[in-house]
Formats: C-alpha cells, structure tokens, sequence
C-alpha cells in the first residue's frame, strides 16, 4: 500500500526576471515559491535514511536553476516547468503541488500578492496497439520507439505481440496487438493527440471503418478516469467486448480495475471467453 507521506517547502525566495511587461523581465522581482510533495517516506522514518526520501535541499536547488535559467511572461508557466521537471527527475515523488507567489505584481493596485497554484501527478494509463498492414511486427515495434519520445511519457510494459482475426470488416489480413501500460504526465486529451500524432506519423490511412491500417492505437484506462467528450471515451467503449484487447491487457495488467464495471480485467476477459 502506498502511503502518502507529505514534505513541504514554504516560501523559497527567489529574485527573477518573469512577467508580461519588459521592466519585469529588467529589474527582476521577487517570487516565493511554496511545494507541497506527496512521496512515501515510510522506510527513511524508519532507518533515518535520506536516500529514501526527498532532500529538500536538492529541490531548492532545482527550482532555482529553473527560475534562473529563463525569462517567462506567466508564473503559469513557472509552475508548470517546475512541477514537470521535479515529476521527471523525482520518481518518489507520486503527486506535487505548486505554489508561486509575486507579490510586487505591478499592477497599480493594493494587494498583499497575486499567487498560482497548480497539482500535477504522474498518470497510468493502458493503451492497445494493433497493425495489420505490412511488416506487423516491425510496425508495433515502430510505434513503441516513437511512443518512448512523447515527452513526459514511459513505458512501463508491454504485452507479447499477439495474431488475432480482423473485426467487423472481415475481408482483411490478420491483426497483430498488444497492450501497453504507460506512466506519463500529459491529461487525457493531450496523450490521444500526440497518439494520434504517432499513427499520423507512420503513415495511418483511414478509409473503411475497422478496415486495414497500418497502426491503430487506442487509450483503454487512464488512471480511473470516466471521459465522455465528443473525441475521446475513456474506458474505451468496446474493450470489454474485444478478446484482441483484453487478451494482451490482462497479460500485463490482470488485476487493473475497470472503472465502470469495477470488474478486473482478468474476470472480463474470463466472462468474454465463456460467451464466444
Ligand atoms: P477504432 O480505434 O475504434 O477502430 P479509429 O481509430 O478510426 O477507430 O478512431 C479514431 C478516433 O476515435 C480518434 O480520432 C479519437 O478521437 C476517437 N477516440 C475516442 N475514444 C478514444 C480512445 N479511448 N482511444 C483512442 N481514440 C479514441
Ligand atoms: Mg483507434
């Protein structure tokens, strides 16, 4: 069981050079910059090691080279490149809150300061990856050198390549899937566009519905996310019916829990099986 254990680092003051205005970016001003880590810390309490934990010494350290390093209009911005570099570098650390502060904010008015607040985290998500045209091996192999690029994405596992016969449009070549588990930092949204980009990328034609492709990539399970927008219906609406998705799926990821069925992918692959 994870913990979650808190470290905090209030008010680090920093002398910098953001903002919208170009005095601002000349005179430079002052920032507080406030985290708040959430990491398990359990076995450094308990062996007084700080090699399992997180020095906050280092994190200062880090988040002053980011704000020295650059001239940024937003403290939007600020936050957004700290939380992703301390996630990237951090692997302990499970979820982060940032805070910036600018109290000399010149905006002609009284206030104590103006403050950005953001959390961000590290995200599972299960993909499936299907080719049948062409070198099939070759392709899927391809899509996962061009999946280990996106930026703030891994992957965590990846199933065996398995040969299935084609769905719904059945005047094709067998299929070849798998399944993927990945860990990335990117919302939803953002991970189906730069997938979408990667079968773009190697060359996806799309002409019959479930008809050949080349590559097809899906987003099956993010974290335990229930989406319903125009783009994008996470869990995926039809893994539960397809034994080329869950058969690579609970492979790597038996006892994942579906969000909406709160079955284990495991017993929804068993259930598949029985009605075929
Ligand atoms: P399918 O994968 O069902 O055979 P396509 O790959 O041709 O069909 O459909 C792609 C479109 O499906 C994408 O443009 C995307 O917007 C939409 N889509 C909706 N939900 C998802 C999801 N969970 N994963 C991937 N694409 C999705
Ligand atoms: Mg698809």
């Amino acid at each position: 069981m994870a913990v979650k254990d808190r470290i905090y680092i209030k008010d680090l003051e920093i002398i910098a050079y953001h903002g919208v205005l170009k005095a601002e970016k000349e005179l430079g001003q002052r920032f507080f910059i406030s985290l708040e880590i959430q990491t398990d810390f359990r076995e450094a309490g308990k062996n007084d090691d700080l090699t399992k934990t997180i020095s906050y010494a280092e994190v200062c350290d880090d988040i002053e080279k980011i704000f020295l390093t650059a001239k940024y209009n937003l403290i939007e911005k600020c936050a957004e490149e700290i939380a992703e570099f301390l996630l990237e570098k951090y692997s302990r650390i499970s979820e982060l809150k940032v805070k910036i502060k600018k109290p000399w904010a010149p905006i002609r008015k009284a206030i104590d300061h103006v403050a950005v607040e953001i959390v961000r985290k590290r995200h599972k998500a299960y993909i499936s990856l299907g080719s049948n045209i062409g070198d099939k091996e070759k392709n899927l192999n391809m899509v996962l050198e061009e999946i280990k690029k996106i930026s703030g994405t891994q992957i965590k596992k990846v199933s065996g390549f398995l040969i299935t016969k084609p769905f719904g449009y059945t005047e094709q070549d067998d299929f070849l899937n798998a399944a993927a588990e990945l860990e990335t930092l990117l919302m939803p949204e953002e991970l189906l566009k730069e997938l979408l980009a990667v079968e773009q990328k190697l060359g996806r034609v799309r002409e019959i519905k479930w008809g050949p492709r080349l590559i097809d990539l899906d987003i099956l399970i993010f974290d335990d996310e229930v989406i319903d927008e125009e783009n994008l219906t996470i869990p995926h609406p039809w893994m539960s019916e397809r034994m080329f998705v869950l058969e690579p799926f609970a492979e790597i990821a038996p006892n994942v829990v579906h969000p909406l069925s709160r079955k284990r992918i495991r017993e929804l692959k068993n259930e598949l099986e029985k009605n075929i």
